[in-house]
């Protein structure tokens, strides 16, 4: 047999007929595909942070359960007291958690359409079913009748809705939130990963629902290098999720260093405060622009969609003069002819803008 033989035989079909997660090589261009902050640090801040990295011992095994830095993340992210929370190497890493902690024969996840791709994936990665029910075309809010039929007929063990959305930037409405946390038999989890963008969260209300878990990440705030996420809700469902994770998930560079920034967290406040500031001047510009239609964003980033047909152009003009950004068109059909920007550094937005004028968009 041969090695491609014997590889086509043992690794499951799903998996062969994946293709592995592409990120494109993005150095020396300006990186506006990935909603990571653009800001780095200042110069005594990171000499600071050294210092204090000098004192980690990395010859031992990390603080299994990261419970210092647990502690502040809890009060950084408000987490209601009698709530429990659980880290992982990036939210990422808490959706395989909780799907390991699920799966089985007949068991599904759900989520909405156009969504984030890794809810599918780790599906499949887990051996389960994924159901996606498409958002409604105008403004990507939740189709609730669709919605309600999907649970009814599949029943899924975990619903996933990131709020504010990716790749769309919305808000989903509060009520129908609550009404998918009223109809599902198994857990909903809020996917929070913009929360630094928003002043909405679910956090407050988590004890409210007893099949209500809320995610967030510190990737989106600053520190998408460290991998860290969390994820919030009660107890009893924390206690059994807590059993599929890897032991010393969080390293100890992660965990001091996360540390260090929360307790400067006010230079992070500062810089989602000026994306915050840019998103909106952004978003003023694109709408003022021919041929570009912008959708209103919650998040550090903006989904617009570009004269029919013109989508691929746009993007190569963009990465021809230096600027990656995030090609949607093909993803979904109701990403036709969409790009998303993310929120960078005033002249990388500007740079941005000026290619876009000086597109012909047909
Ligand atoms: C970026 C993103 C995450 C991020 O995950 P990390 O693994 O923590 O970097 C999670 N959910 C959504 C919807 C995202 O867009």
């Amino acid at each position: 047999m041969s090695m491609e033989q014997r590889v086509q035989s043992w690794i499951r079909p799903e998996i062969q007929a994946l293709s592995a997660y592409h990120v494109p090589d993005a150095s020396e261009l300006v990186k506006l595909d990935a909603m990571e902050n653009p800001y780095t640090w200042p110069q005594d801040l990171r000499r600071e942070w050294l210092k204090r990295l000098s004192h980690v011992d990395v010859n031992r095994y990390p603080d299994p359960r990261a419970k210092d830095l647990a502690g502040e993340l809890r009060l950084a992210m408000q987490v209601p007291g009698e709530m429990a929370v659980l880290l992982g190497n990036g939210s990422d890493e808490i959706i395989q958690m909780l799907a390991l902690a699920v799966s089985g024969q007949g068991r599904s996840i759900l989520s909405v359409e156009p969504g984030f791709v890794m809810y599918s994936m780790i599906a499949t990665w887990c051996g389960m079913d994924y159901h996606g029910v498409p958002l409604r075309g105008e403004d990507f809010s939740l189709d609730m009748p669709a919605l309600r039929l999907a649970i009814g007929k599949h029943q899924p063990a975990l619903i996933f809705l990131a709020c504010p959305n990716n790749p769309t930037g919305n808000l989903f409405a509060d009520e129908e939130i609550v009404e998918v946390l009223e109809m599902a038999p198994g857990l909903v989890v809020v996917d929070e990963a913009y929360a630094p963008f928003t002043d909405h969260s679910f956090m407050s209300r988590l004890g409210r629902f007893d099949n209500l878990l809320v995610m967030r990440t510190v990737s989106k705030l600053g520190l998408a290098g460290l991998r860290l996420g969390m994820l919030a809700g009660p107890q009893a469902w924390l206690d059994e999720i807590d059993k599929v994770r890897m032991p010393y998930n969080i390293n100890v560079l992660t965990q001091e260093t996360a540390r260090f920034a929360l307790e400067h967290h006010q230079v992070l406040d500062e810089q989602t405060r000026a994306i915050r500031r840019d998103r909106q001047k952004m978003f003023e510009s694109l709408q003022g622009m021919q041929g570009i239609t912008a959708y209103p964003s919650q998040a550090n980033f903006i989904l617009a969609r570009t004269a029919p047909g013109r989508a691929q152009a746009l993007f190569e003009h963009l990465l021809n003069n230096g600027v990656l950004v995030k090609k949607l068109h093909g993803s979904h059909p109701l990403l036709e002819d969409c790009l998303r920007f993310t929120v960078g550094r005033p002249e990388e937005n500007r740079q941005l803008l000026e290619l876009l004028e000086g597109f012909g968009h047909g």
